[in-house]
C-alpha cells in the first residue's frame, strides 16, 4: 500500500467541569465530548524519514517540525513497533487550529490509524488507544468519536448514547487561545473568590437529553468550567455568543478551551440560517454548519 488517507472529526466539550488543581498540575475534569462534522484528513505515504506538510485553512498555524502532534504520533507508533519506519504525512485542515476543537489531536489520531495501515502493522485499536493516551488526554476521543464522557484528565473514556443527530454552528475566532493559558486563567479566576470548587459530577439532565436527542434540552444544559477564563482573556467572545443567542441558538457555549464559539440548533435548516447570520454580524468571518455526534479516525 503506498498511500493511506484518515479522515478524523473534531469535538465539542457538552459538559466541561474542572475539579479543583491537582498536586501534580493537573485538574480532575468531567469531560462530555461530541465529534462533529468538521474534519481533518491526514493522508500517509511511503517515504524514508518521517515529514509532515499541512494544506488548507489555517496551514500555516500548524508546526512542522517534532512539535506536530501527526509526527509524535508516528514516531510514538514506530517505537512501540520497535522498528524505524518513514512516512510523508499530509495533513488537510479543515478545524480550526488552538480553537478548542482538538484539531492537534485530531490529526495525532489520524496518524496513528493511517501509519498503522501504510506500515502493515495490524495493531488492534485497544493498542492505538493506549498509544493516543500517551499522545495527550483528548487524542483517545478522537480515535473513538461519537459522545463519550472521559474522567480522571479526560482519557479514561466512556461511550454514551444518544437519541439522535445535534445540529450545530462554529464560530471561528481570529487567533488561537493556548490551553494551558485558558486552564491557568481559570485558576487564577478561583483563586481571587473563596468559593470552594465541586467535585466534578456528570450532569443527568445532560445524559438525559443526549439519550433521547432533545436539542432543546442539551441546549439548556450545556455547560463549559472554563468559559468564564476563556471570556476574561478574549471578552469580544460575549457579544458572540449574545450574537447566536439573538439569532434563536437553543444554546451558546465556549467550545473548550475556546475561542471557538459552539450554538446547537433545532435542525439542519436552522444551522445553515443560524451560520449565515453570524456571518454577516461582525463577531465572526467564518461560521460553519456541522452535526454530531460523527465517528472517530477512520480510513477513507
Ligand atoms: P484542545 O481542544 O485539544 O485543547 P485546540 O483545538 O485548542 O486543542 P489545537 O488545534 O490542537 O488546539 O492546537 C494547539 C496547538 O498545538 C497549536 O497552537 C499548534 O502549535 C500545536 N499543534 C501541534 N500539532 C498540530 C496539528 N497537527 N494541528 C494543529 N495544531 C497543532
Amino acid at each position: 500500500m503506498s498511500s493511506v488517507t484518515v479522515r478524523v472529526p473534531a469535538k465539542v466539550n457538552v459538559q466541561l467541569s474542572v475539579g479543583p488543581l491537582r498536586e501534580d498540575g493537573y485538574h480532575d475534569l468531567v469531560n462530555v465530548f461530541h465529534a462533529v462534522s468538521i474534519f481533518d484528513e491526514v493522508v500517509a505515504k511511503e517515504s524514508e524519514s518521517i515529514t509532515v506538510t499541512v494544506e488548507g485553512n489555517w496551514a500555516d498555524r500548524v508546526p512542522l517540525d517534532d512539535e506536530n502532534l501527526a509526527i509524535q504520533a508516528a514516531r510514538a507508533l514506530a517505537k512501540h513497533a520497535g522498528r524505524t519506519y518513514g512516512v510523508a504525512l499530509v495533513i488537510k485542515k479543515a478545524i480550526p487550529v488552538a480553537g478548542g476543537m482538538a484539531g492537534g489531536s485530531a490529526d495525532a489520531a489520524g496518524a496513528l490509524v493511517a501509519c498503522n495501515e501504510l506500515w502493515g502493522l495490524g495493531l488492534p485499536f485497544e493498542d492505538l488507544m493506549e498509544i493516543a493516551g500517551d499522545l495527550g488526554s483528548d487524542v483517545p476521543f478522537s480515535m473513538l468519536g461519537g459522545t463519550a464522557v472521559g474522567i480522571g484528565r479526560g482519557e479514561q473514556l466512556s461511550e454514551l448514547p444518544t437519541g439522535g443527530q445535534f445540529h450545530w454552528v462554529f464560530a471561528v475566532a481570529e487567533g488561537g487561545l493556548s490551553t494551558a493559558t485558558v486552564y491557568a486563567e481559570c485558576d487564577r479566576l478561583r483563586a481571587a473568590t473563596s468559593a470552594e470548587i465541586p467535585w466534578p459530577q456528570l450532569s443527568d439532565p445532560l445524559l438525559e437529553a443526549l439519550g433521547s436527542g432533545d436539542a432543546r434540552k442539551l441546549g439548556a444544559y450545556l455547560t463549559n468550567d472554563l468559559q468564564p477564563a476563556a471570556l476574561k482573556l478574549r471578552p469580544q467572545l460575549a457579544h458572540t455568543l449574545e450574537a447566536g443567542r439573538e439569532h434563536g441558538a437553543l444554546g451558546a457555549i465556549v467550545s473548550g478551551s475556546g475561542p471557538t464559539c459552539a450554538f446547537l440548533a433545532t435542525d439542519a435548516a436552522h444551522a445553515d440560517q443560524l451560520a449565515t447570520a453570524l456571518s454577516t454580524t461582525n463577531v465572526t468571518r467564518t461560521a460553519i454548519p456541522a452535526h454530531g455526534p460523527v465517528p472517530g479516525a477512520v480510513v477513507v
